[in-house]
């Protein structure tokens, strides 16, 4: 029964071969780790500091605004398109957990997932009116992704996941596997407050498993509450653009589009 037998070692041969899925992922030329650096709520101080820094440092951030926020500074917000940043969704009335004082009269326990929605889409629509953009990313008020409360509760990633590429959370602990993670749901790592030390230990941690960090901030400055401070940017920035780091940083769009990419190249049934 030798051609069985030979057979029956093909067969094992194919079996033990990595599938397509199997192989590592691999970040563009080479690059090690990837990493975005995001900032929420269309803060003034995001235009008056982060736009020159960012601009310096050839550097491209994504921007999950509240189009009403954007008012005060419209000539801002459209150099930061032109600049090449990213413009994302944070949504229009921005709910959040009735627990925080600032969001009781608008608080999430209140909502339904086709509130949330219809209050997303609003926004959306804002963010094309102000600036002509389509937005394709969305960050999570908050970091929260739910409406309602107790066995009504819902889930509002889906509502995210039909519409955008990927979504983003808030004070996560983890950086994203590429290979593994939901886009509907990033984790996303506070970055406010933060010392280039501290940034740096993340992104190593990151790149031990080839993953992706995505940072979540909010003013751009020199110190104060909920800032991500600028002498740390500074350092960041010079690491990662140093090419002998092997670091990619961009922005969610560009790096979620080439995750999804991937996964469709090595047949995985993530893609979509
Ligand atoms: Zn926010």
């Amino acid at each position: 029964m030798k051609p069985m037998l030979v057979s029956a070692l093909g067969l094992l041969a194919v079996l033990s071969l990595p599938s397509p899925a199997q192989q590592p992922f691999r970040w563009p030329d080479g690059k090690r780790v990837a990493v975005s650096l995001t900032f929420d709520d269309a803060r003034q101080s995001q235009v008056t500091n982060g736009l020159d820094l960012f601009e310096r440092h050839r550097t491209h951030v994504t921007f999950f605004v509240n189009p009403r926020n954007m008012a005060p500074q419209m000539a801002g917000w459209k150099r930061a398109v032109t600049l090449g940043h990213e413009i994302g969704n944070h949504s229009e009335t921005h709910p959040c957990s009735g627990n925080f004082a600032f969001s009781r009269a608008n608080n999430l326990e209140d909502y339904t997932a086709e509130r949330f929605a219809a209050d997303v889409d609003a926004a959306t629509a804002g963010i094309q009116r102000l600036l002509g953009v389509n937005a394709t990313t969305f960050a999570f008020p908050c970091g929260q992704k739910y409406a309602g409360r107790g066995a009504q509760t819902q889930s509002t990633v889906p509502v995210i996941a039909r519409r955008f590429l990927a979504g983003r959370g808030f004070k996560d602990e983890s950086a994203n596997d590429p290979a593994f993670c939901d886009l509907a749901q990033l984790m996303g790592v506070d970055s406010d407050g933060m010392s280039f030390t501290g940034m740096l230990a993340q992104l190593k941690d990151a790149e031990s498993r080839g993953a992706w960090l995505v940072f979540a901030g909010h003013n751009i400055g020199a110190e104060g509450r909920q800032t991500t401070l600028v002498p740390t940017l500074e350092q960041f920035l010079r690491y990662a653009n140093d090419p002998a780091n092997g670091v990619w940083l961009d922005t969610i769009e560009n790096i979620a589009s080439y995750v999804r990419k991937q996964r469709a190249a090595a047949g995985s049934p993530l893609a979509k």
